[in-house]
């Protein structure tokens, strides 16, 4: 029994530093990702449920490693966040979302607002605003095509600092949606000083509609809500056409989801907007 146990112990230990090495494997190349050029952007649609009109998309990022191929940013982001990578990575993101966004309005498309993601420790940075500045006047892009979403849990870790950052963003003419909405533990009553457009119901709670009473009424619930403070409200993670009846019967404003289209290159996005609405 003794020596099953010195064994197991070291069975545990070869594996942790497996685990360790991967680690430091990833962070390595990751240091050097942005300027090997090796992330990407894809952009999904967000539509009108009404019109079914496109009238934006969101950016989500990729990172084509060379060993282990496309990986999405549950793999990299949080080791992106605890190394302070994320400054680079996000300022990337930025810039290419603004000047891809400028480049389908040289090329004749109708004006698209484009949604970046920004994480805790992006939005808490005090060189942000400036960030966000630098890549609207890069780009050229007018700001009004510009939207940032931002999670309930970074507001909340220091409200009073966030509403005066969202305020200052606001003022740039750029807009902010809360992302992942009901997720977190945001008080409703700070939710009416912040100076954000958008709520965004998180895909957990969408998941179940036309099957759970509990998400039904969550979601019907964020809709009135967000209606109340005059914001619009956008579903995410919309996947079947009962989801969506469900949505337009409550009122949602728009979607986003597999059901209309998944995260699409520049190229193919290009394309299906030139299928909605031929020049
Ligand atoms: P998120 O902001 O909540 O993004 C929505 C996620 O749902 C995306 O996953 C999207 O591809 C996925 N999705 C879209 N439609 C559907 C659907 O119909 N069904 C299901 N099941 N999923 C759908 P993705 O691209 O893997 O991104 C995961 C998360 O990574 C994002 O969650 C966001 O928090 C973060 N992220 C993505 N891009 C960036 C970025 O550029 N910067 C930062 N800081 N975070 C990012
Ligand atoms: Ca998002
Ligand atoms: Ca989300
Ligand atoms: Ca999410």
């Amino acid at each position: 029994a003794k020596d099953l146990g010195k064994n197991n112990c070291q069975f545990y230990t070869r594996e942790m530093n497996a685990t360790i090495e991967r680690k430091l494997h990833m962070l390595e190349g990751l240091r050097n990702a942005v300027d090997e050029g090796q992330f990407q952007l894809v952009y999904q649609p967000k539509v009108d449920l009404r019109t079914g009109h496109v009238f934006g998309v969101e950016a989500l990022v990729r990172w084509l490693h060379p060993e282990y191929g496309l990986l999405g940013p549950d793999r990299f982001i949080p080791l992106a966040e605890e190394s302070g990578i994320i400054f680079a990575l996000g300022e990337w993101v930025l810039q290419t979302a603004c000047r891809q966004n400028q480049l389908w309005q040289e090329a004749g498309l109708s004006p698209l607002r484009i949604s970046v993601n920004v994480s805790p420790r992006q939005f808490e940075e005090q060189r942000l605003v400036q960030r966000v500045a630098q890549a609207l006047e890069e780009s050229g892009l007018a700001p009004e095509w510009l939207e940032l979403e931002v999670t309930e849990g970074v507001i909340m870790r220091d409200l009073q600092q966030a509403v005066a950052k969202m305020g200052e963003l606001r003022a740039m003419g750029i807009s902010l949606s809360i992302d992942d909405f009901g997720t977190g533990y945001s008080s409703l009553s700070a939710l009416k000083s912040f100076p954000i457009s958008t709520l965004k119901i998180d895909k957990s709670f969408v998941r179940d509609l036309g099957s759970n009473a509990g998400d039904e009424a969550i979601a019907s619930s964020i809709i009135g809500l967000a209606h109340q403070l005059r914001l619009r409200v956008i579903a995410e993670g919309v996947e079947t056409e009962e989801q969506r009846a469900f949505l337009r019967h409550n009122g949602c404003d728009e979607m986003q989801g597999y059901l209309f289209s998944r995260p699409l290159a520049p190229e193919q996005l290009r394309q299906l907007l030139l299928r909605q609405s031929p020049p």
